[in-house]
């Protein structure tokens, strides 16, 4: 823990770390989502989507990672046991037991907008308070601004290809 890192922090540290560890169990249990649904997932465009939900699981890891990196920086310690990602998380966990495209794409376009929520809300908390964990959510932020965009996309050419195929 850096001393005077810790120190130039406006506001309480350990309510701080709390809330960290809260969007670090969301990414985890984010991750495993996407990568699962990458494997199960069935139906027209399923490489389309393959390729996106592959690219934004390594995505969600590296949140991960960069939260972990500023818990501990800050002094805490980032949550050790998976089964206590479900006690913490904002955002839970959609199992892709429907393994038809159009679901496994509802259900992480959702998860999307929880994390845009969860992450505009860590901005907004962080903002003149604490600029190095202010960097950090702000570039998650962005990136799960982007992640609802690309998923939306692919349910739009989805939507299309579906009704194309119904007026045949
Ligand atoms: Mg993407
Ligand atoms: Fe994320
Ligand atoms: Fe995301």
């Amino acid at each position: 823990m850096g001393t005077k890192g810790r120190q130039i922090v406006d506001m309480d540290v350990n309510e701080l770390i709390a809330l960290l560890n809260k969007a670090y169990a969301d990414e985890w249990l984010a991750y495993y989502q996407y990568w699962i649904g990458a494997k199960v997932v069935k139906g027209p465009m399923k490489e389309a989507v393959i390729a996106e939900l592959t690219q934004h699981a390594a995505d969600e890891l590296r949140h991960a990672d960069m939260l972990a990196q500023r818990i501990i920086q800050l002094g805490g310690i980032p949550i050790t046991k998976p089964a206590d990602w479900y006690q913490h998380t904002n955002c839970g966990y959609d199992a892709p037991d429907d393994p038809f495209v159009k679901a496994v794409l509802e259900q992480n376009i959702k998860g999307e907008q929880c994390a845009i929520m969860t992450y505009k809300a860590l901005v907004n908390l962080t903002m003149q308070k604490d600029p190095v964990t202010y960097n950090v959510v702000l570039q998650i932020l962005q990136d799960e601004v982007e992640h609802e965009e690309d998923l939306q996309a692919e349910m739009e050419d989805l939507e299309t290809l579906l009704q194309r195929a119904k007026s045949c």
